[in-house]
């Protein structure tokens, strides 16, 4: 089995765009370099985010257990204050489809209420 470490992680900015951001599993502490308000620390075989929520503006923490991302296409962290998608996490193909969904969303909402 060839094991696809590959990793896609897309996360809501103030503006309710999101930023895509590709990497994979190993160098996953990287997405700091992108992400200033994103920390990643990896404690036995959990993953934990620290995320300063470009949201709400608090701080959320998220842990997964690393075997979470092998065997998902999708993982979905929402910001607990407001009770809206965060970040999304996983294979390119499935997270580049919610972005697409959720921003659409978006704009309908933003339309609707500049009529
Ligand atoms: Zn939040």
């Amino acid at each position: 089995m060839i094991l696809n470490t590959k990793i896609t992680f897309a996360i809501k900015s103030s503006e309710s765009k999101y930023l895509i951001v590709e990497t994979d599993m190993f160098k996953i502490k990287n997405l700091h370099d992108k992400i200033h308000f994103l920390n990643v620390k990896i404690k036995n075989k959990d993953i934990m985010f620290q995320i300063e929520c470009p949201l709400c503006e608090k701080n959320h923490k998220y842990i997964y257990p690393i075997n979470n991302f092998i065997n998902k296409d999708l993982l979905i962290g929402g910001c607990e204050t407001l009770n809206a998608p965060l970040f999304l996490l996983g294979k390119e193909k499935s997270v580049r489809k919610m972005v697409k969904l959720y921003e659409n969303i978006n704009s309908e909402i933003y339309d609707s209420t500049i009529k």
